[in-house]
């Protein structure tokens, strides 16, 4: 039987957990597949990206995920990297909140927006009493009837009060997904706090439900549940070469740009930037979002104009290696982020060395930060040591410390960050199934269904078994 050919459009995580669900697939039956991977750039792996450099492990993209959602968890496990899961560090899990220039910790049981437990709340310094008292009348309130889409920042207003937005709900929901709380789809981010509403008719007395019934193990973490969040020892990048050892027989070209795409009464014909043409029988497009629709617009103009009506923004990180990093104490922990309103350029930043093992050689630090608004903006374009001495000059303003790092890396990510806004869902469900009417077509990536990786290697995961069925 000839073999079916099968191109894969981007190699990021999307891309090729596509290619391996097929070869894992294809194995029990035997059925020959060719699959082909075309990668713009001289490397893959897209935005997952880690280095080494004197000790230290940098990560430019994602540095670990969530378990909750099982779906890159058990890929890792079916690559046999099970040994190279590790934990976020227990001694140092809480987080902190800029407010007023000063980092605050984020009370003990406050889980994103809300608090589980009430007297560390009461102690914290996140908010005015007056605020405050506001969160905590959010038991009493009505909840509401419909069950449509809202946006963060109307539910978080709605039940805990602008306070609650302005210094918990926007610098955590909105920072998770470099969005504007107003704009961002609850359904589509956190849909687990409309169905606490619904079910407990508030979201305090679901989180002090699942806290007395102990399904909360993470229940004294304050800010996001970190024991749920896995990542690999060596850098999460040893996924992208867990998954190349494991597809031997991918045929892959690296440095080559897809710029066309068309249909033909054979299948389809992909044009690379170096003049090269690749056939195939089926086709993954596993791009950004603002690249899907251009590759896509000369012979699929109203699928690429959805998938372009979702906007998608670009995000910086700077990675900061330091011999010596006087951070006092009591502001040990995972992080801290910057509300808004704060006027910083600086989204939020991780101190690697205290989150995860192994990140930074002992005694010294390693800071990774997330740029926003402006800075970000500028950074997209300007030199590296420009970027890092507005990073530095920021760093000092927030924390008091003038220390040097020893070493640098800025990671830009264009178009990484699709805006999941009210209704993305729907937009979404209605671009797949148009997708589903071409036959051959399987549209991947973190535009669709969900940013994070367990949602990319799901939507990837699933595409590959509806390619092999189409293919049979
Ligand atoms: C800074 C940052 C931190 C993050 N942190 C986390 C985290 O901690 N945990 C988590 O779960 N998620 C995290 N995410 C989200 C997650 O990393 C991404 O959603 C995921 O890696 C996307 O993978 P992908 O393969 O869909 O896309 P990409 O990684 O973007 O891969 C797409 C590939 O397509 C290539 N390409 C583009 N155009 C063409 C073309 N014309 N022809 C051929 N190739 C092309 C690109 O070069 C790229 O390699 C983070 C994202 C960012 C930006």
């Amino acid at each position: 039987m000839k073999p079916r050919r099968i191109a894969v459009i981007g190699g990021g995580i999307s891309g090729l957990a596509f290619a391996n669900r097929i070869r894992e697939a294809a194995k029990a039956d035997s059925a020959p597949f060719e699959i082909s991977i075309v990668e713009a750039q001289d490397r893959l792996g897209g935005i997952i990206e880690s280095f080494r450099d004197e000790n230290f492990l940098f990560e430019g993209g994602p540095e670990s995920f969530i378990t909750e959602k099982p779906w890159a968890l058990e890929l890792c496990q079916r690559l046999g990297l099970g040994s190279q899961l590790i934990n976020t560090r227990a001694e140092y899990r809480r987080s902190f909140i800029v407010r007023k220039g000063r980092l605050e910790a984020v009370p003990e049981g406050f889980y994103l927006i809300a608090p589980s437990r009430i007297l560390p709340f009461l102690k914290s310094g996140i908010m005015s009493w007056r605020g405050k008292m506001r969160v905590l009348a959010e038991p009493f309130l009505p909840a509401r009837k419909n069950s449509g889409d809202e946006s963060a920042a109307s539910f978080i207003r709605r039940r805990f009060g602008a306070e609650a937005l302005r210094w918990a709900g926007q610098p955590m929901l909105g920072g998770i997904y470099s969005a504007d709380p107003e704009r961002l789809s609850l359904r589509a981010t956190f849909p687990k706090f409309l169905d606490w509403e619904r079910d407990h008719g508030s979201i305090i007395r679901a989180l002090r439900a699942r806290s007395r019934a102990g399904k909360n193990s993470e229940s004294l973490a304050s800010g996001p549940r970190y024991g749920l969040f896995a990542s690999l020892r060596t850098g999460m990048e040893s996924l992208i070469r867990a998954l190349l050892a494991h597809n031997p027989d991918l045929s892959v070209t690296t440095g080559a740009a897809a710029v066309r795409l068309s249909r033909t009464s054979e299948g389809w014909t992909i044009l690379l930037g170096s003049g090269q043409e690749l056939r195939a029988d089926a086709v993954a497009c596993a791009l950004p979002g603002p690249r899907a629709a251009r590759l896509l617009a000369p012979e699929f103009p109203e699928l690429a104009a959805q998938i372009a009506s979702i906007p998608c923004s670009s995000s910086v990180t700077v990675n900061l290696g330091y011999r010596e990093f006087p951070l006092v104490s009591k502001f040990r922990g995972f992080g801290f982020v910057v509300p808004e309103e704060e006027g910083s350029g600086i989204l939020g930043c991780t101190f690697s060395h205290l989150k995860f093992e192994g990140r930074a050689p002992s005694d010294q630090a390693l800071l990774r930060v997330f740029l926003r608004g402006k800075l970000r903006d500028r950074a997209l374009a300007e030199k590296d040591e420009k970027v890092v001495t507005e990073v530095l000059l920021e760093l000092e303003r927030l924390l008091g410390i003038s220390a040097r790092p020893v070493l640098s890396a800025v990671r830009r990510y264009p178009d990484s960050m699709p805006q999941y806004e009210v209704g993305h869902l729907d937009k979404a469900a209605a671009i797949l199934k148009r997708s589903n009417e071409i036959p051959g077509l399987y549209l991947l990536g973190n535009t669709y269904c969900g940013v994070g990786l367990p949602d990319c290697i799901r939507l990837a995961e699933s595409k590959a078994i509806e390619a092999m069925e189409f293919l049979s």
